[in-house]
């Protein structure tokens, strides 16, 4: 993964020559001000931990599994949002944990957690790394140091019940480990976000993430059934049953905690066979509005394809959604669907039901192409992010997620409030998780950068968090809290909501070392 942006760096992308064009024609880019730093100059912060320290944590797991070098430093330097890019950019280290220390069981975490705790060390749960809210960053204020708690070395697939179809996992594994783990025995767990190439199990859970195949596997908290978490207090062993009555659900709890209650050591997930037909294809609406009626009745009817996504006007005229043909605009190319088959016998008849619906309001079918070109690209644009930063643009993403009734209302507002914070930006939007009730909507803006590009995106951000909980949607329906989103989540969810989580957390952690400063702000400063 590079160190300052996305990725396999052999995969890096080009910006395709409309795209320039239309970056400078359009929004006005030109090259940054100041040049990417090198890795030999990011500053970092002295190492704060002290010996006996880092020697009692040698001790729990080894003395090769406690790094603090620059490289692992760096590498564990907050995750992928675009602001961490750009400080990354501008070699801003200020972030650095002090170590990061590499458990390799669940009873090591523990132990980890038991040092720490006595020493008040900070603790970050590191998965894969790819947080874009701020999720791996500590407050370090009142504490003596702070480690990335690296999970790489909880890999394994521990078991596979093939009757009950659920396995189980480690949390460390990245998504397409567990993939091909599971492939040996013909299963598939069907989560594929676009960070499916680095994202890890522990990652997906604790912030409760959602894959690109939601409409057909569900999100990924729908697919854990049970999980152990290692806490300053001891252990957690939940779910012993598909569904229960048993008081509230304490997964519940724990999924979305963002590395702030305890650290997942285990999963058991609800795995499928692995499909043996995937068929992608595209549909043409008229428009936004024509197109998300279609794809309310296709989730309200039951007649619903693997994937199902929705790029408005400007994103299908961009054509982000088939990131092989970016910038052959096409002013008058409607809204694109993406409609995705993974399954068997079931395939053929759903896709007649699917193609009624979608041509009965208004639909016109383009065939395989749009679909192909998708799946293909899937999880390139990332890459493309690099690019424009580098030429000189802003390039970030923000979700939400509404009821239907009112997910126009939401559309609008968000891009009213980007437009209003950030001048003329390029707002694309698509939603690609659906409902009965409702639908997500995810948003691209492409700004130029002005010299503090960090700042610019700040305000914007700020604003329109304001401006989605204000509309009446949710502040994350898949990125999560972090620290970028704590304010918003903390209007989203009221005084007392924010008090039942500071309560759980101070009964999980008393001495308040995990993720300090994630999900829920300290009630008061630590002294
Ligand atoms: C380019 C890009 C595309 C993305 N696309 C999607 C998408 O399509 N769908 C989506 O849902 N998200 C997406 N994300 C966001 C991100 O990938 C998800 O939030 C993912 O779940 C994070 O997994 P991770 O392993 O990288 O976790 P990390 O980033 O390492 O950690 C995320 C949070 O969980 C905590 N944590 C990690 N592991 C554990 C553990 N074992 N126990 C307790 N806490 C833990 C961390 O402390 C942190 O707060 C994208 C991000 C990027 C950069």
């Amino acid at each position: 993964m590079l160190w300052s942006g996305w990725g396999d760096p052999a995969k890096a992308a080009d910006l395709p020559e409309p795209i320039r064009k239309l970056l400078h024609e359009m929004l006005g880019v030109r090259p940054p001000r100041d040049r990417a730093a090198d890795f030999g100059e990011v500053r970092l912060p002295a190492v704060a931990l002290s010996p006996p320290v880092l020697t009692e944590l040698r001790g729990v797991v080894g003395a090769d599994h406690v790094r603090f070098d620059d490289d692992a430093r760096i590498r564990h330097t907050r995750g992928k949002s675009t602001p961490d890019l750009l400080r990354m950019r501008a070699g801003d280290g200020s972030d650095a944990p002090d170590a990061v220390v590499l458990p390799g069981s669940h009873d090591e975490v523990l132990a980890v957690l038991a040092t720490c705790a006595a020493h008040r060390v900070a603790v970050v749960p590191f998965g894969g790394g790819t947080s874009v809210v701020g999720g791996l960053v500590a407050t370090r204020q009142g504490f003596t140091g702070v480690v990335a708690l690296d999970l790489a070395r909880l890999n394994r697939l521990v078991a596979v019940d093939g009757e009950s179809m659920v396995a189980e996992l480690e949390p460390g594994l990245r998504a397409p480990q567990a993939e091909q783990l599971l492939a040996g025995h013909g299963l598939t767990l069907g989560h594929f976000p676009q960070s499916f190439e680095y994202a890890t199990l522990g990652g997906f859970a604790a912030a409760r993430s959602s894959g690109q195949a939601s409409a057909g596997y569900g999100r990924f908290d729908d697919m854990v059934v049970g999980m152990t978490v290692a806490t300053p207090r001891g252990t957690l062993d939940l779910g012993r049953a598909p569904r229960s009555a048993a008081g509230p659900d304490l997964r519940q709890v724990i999924l979305g905690s963002e590395g702030a209650f305890g650290v997942i050591t285990s999963l058991r997930l609800r795995v499928r066979r692995a499909p043996a037909e995937r068929v992608y294809e595209g549909w043409r609406f008229e428009s936004f509005a024509a197109g998300s009626a279609a794809l309310r009745h296709l989730a309200q009817e039951g007649a619903v394809p693997t994937v199902l996504r929705l790029s408005d006007e400007t994103e299908t005229m961009i054509g982000l959604a088939r990131p092989g043909e970016i910038g052959a605009l096409s002013a008058d190319a409607g809204c694109l669907a993406v409609a995705g088959y993974e399954g068997f016998s079931e395939v053929p008849a759903l896709r007649e039901r699917v193609a009624a619906v979608a041509s009965g309001l208004g639909g016109v079918y383009l065939g395989p192409d749009p679909g192909e070109s998708w799946a293909h690209g899937r999880y390139s644009a990332p890459y493309l992010r690099d690019s424009l930063l580098a030429a000189g643009a802003t390039v970030e993403t923000l979700e939400t997620a509404g009821f239907w009734s009112n997910l126009p209302r939401l559309y609008e507002a968000v891009r009213l409030s980007l437009r209003a914070s950030l001048g003329s930006p390029l707002v694309m939007c698509h939603v690609s998780h659906v409902y009965g009730t409702g639908a997500s909507l995810y948003f691209t803006v492409v700004v130029a950068q002005t010299d503090d590009p960090v700042g610019q995106w700040e305000a914007a951000k700020r604003s329109v968090n304001e401006t989605i909980v204000g509309a009446g949607g949710t502040i994350s329906h898949h990125h999560g809290v972090g620290r970028d989103h704590r304010e918003a989540h903390a209007v989203e969810i009221g005084d007392l909501g924010v008090e039942i989580l500071r309560g759980i957390k101070d009964r999980l952690d008393p001495e308040g070392i995990l993720n300090p400063g994630v999900l829920v702000a300290p009630e008061r400063p630590v002294s």
